[in-house]
């Protein structure tokens, strides 16, 4: 069976993994960097609903129960679990190794000298997690770049945390101390690290290459548009050439990664949520954009006017119906539809 995959972010490139390792004929065609690459690259599963999430799973079983139209009860909390499990063994065998559990949060300093709650993080980024940080005397060091000043993020974190985290209050210093945090890039093994934004870029190369060496044809190019025949798409237009297969996936993210223009996606395929202008363009409790994007039922397939296409699956942060920004779910929902997605029979 042959399978088009389109986007290579964190749903693209789980879709193409499990799809290839299931024995489908895989091409994956992707254009341009979207929101994956540009992350943290740790692992958000569910940050936060009223208030701040302690266990990413029981959250999600919440979100199951009560939030019919989020992407994480249309997969089910077992398919989260299975495919935060499928993700962190990919990710192993392209050598990276990732900690965490779904059971709990931990928190990680950021370069904005902010701490945000995560599930999944590197190796060396687990390492420096706060909750080690109990009554000890924090440094944080390393070279000055353009985006990473250790001074100002100490100086911030020492404000920050002991309000914000059930720790007893750590000394945070600019420079070397008990547990010393460099940024991941700087950092060597077994040494602690804190995330920058891009650092998700190396994750995602490195699957992708590990999707090519398990047979997936990686194609660089944008599509256009697709033909539908009834109630299926027969084709995909790229710029450069056109794309057939029996099945298809479309993980080409939200107004970041490019899978959603305004009102228009791609395809044409029905988009759900409202599309309202707001003062602030981020408040703190969310914007109803975040929410828009392409409503599928629970095998993840979309409609278009108004018709279900059959052959054709929605991953990532082209679905409607949650926000990661506020509750913390990005990568998380990116992985669980991506696996489903890619379970294509
Ligand atoms: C600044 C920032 C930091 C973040 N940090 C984190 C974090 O640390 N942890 C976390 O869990 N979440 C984080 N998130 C959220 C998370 O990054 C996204 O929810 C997630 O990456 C979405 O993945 P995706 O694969 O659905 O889309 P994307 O990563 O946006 O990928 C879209 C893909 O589709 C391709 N594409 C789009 N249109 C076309 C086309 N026409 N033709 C061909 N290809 C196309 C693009 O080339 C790209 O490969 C962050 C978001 C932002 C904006």
């Amino acid at each position: 069976m042959r399978v088009v995959v389109v986007g290579a972010g964190v749903a693209g490139a789980i879709a193409a993994l499990r799809a290839a390792e299931r024995g489908m004929e895989v091409t994956m065609v992707h254009h341009a960097a979207g929101a994956s690459h540009r992350s943290l690259g740790v692992v958000d599963v569910l940050g936060y609903l009223e208030e701040e999430v302690e266990s990413p799973a029981e959250g999600v079983e919440w979100i199951c129960r009560h939030r019919k139209e989020h992407p994480y009860a249309l997969t089910g909390a077992d398919t989260v679990a299975e495919a935060l499990e499928f993700f962190r063994r990919k990710a192993e065998e392209a050598e990276m190794r990732f900690e965490g559990s779904l059971d709990e949060n931990i928190h990680v300093a950021t370069q904005f000298g902010t701490v945000k709650p995560t599930c999944l993080a590197p190796e060396r980024v687990y390492t420096g997690r706060v909750e080690l940080w109990d009554g000890a005397m924090v440094g944080i060091s390393g070279r000055v770049q353009r985006d990473y000043s250790p001074a100002f993020i100490a100086a911030s974190l020492a404000e920050l945390v002991p309000r914000l985290v059930k720790v007893r209050p750590a000394e945070v210093v600019h420079g070397e101390g008990e547990l010393t945090l460099k940024p991941l890039s700087q950092s060597g093994d077994g040494e602690a690290a804190l995330p920058l934004l891009g650092d998700g870029r190396a994750v995602i190369e490195a699957l992708v290459r590990l999707a090519e060496s398990a047979g997936v044809r990686v194609v660089r190019d944008r599509i256009t548009g697709g033909s539908f025949r009834g109630n299926l798409l027969e084709e995909l237009r790229g710029v450069r050439s056109t794309y057939r297969a029996d099945a298809f996936v479309l993980a080409t993210g939200d107004w970041i990664g490019g899978g959603i223009h305004g009102r228009q996606e791609l395809l044409g395929l029905d988009v759900a949520g409202r599309l309202e202008l707001r003062k602030i363009p981020l408040p703190e409790s969310g914007h109803p954009y975040a929410l828009r994007g392409v409503a599928v039922d629970g095998n993840l397939r979309p409609s278009r006017r108004g018709r279900r296409i059959e052959n054709l699956r929605v991953a990532g942060a082209l679905l409607a119906g949650y926000d990661y920004c506020t509750e913390k779910s990005g990568w998380g929902v990116a992985i669980a539809t991506g696996y489903l997605a890619g379970g294509v029979e």
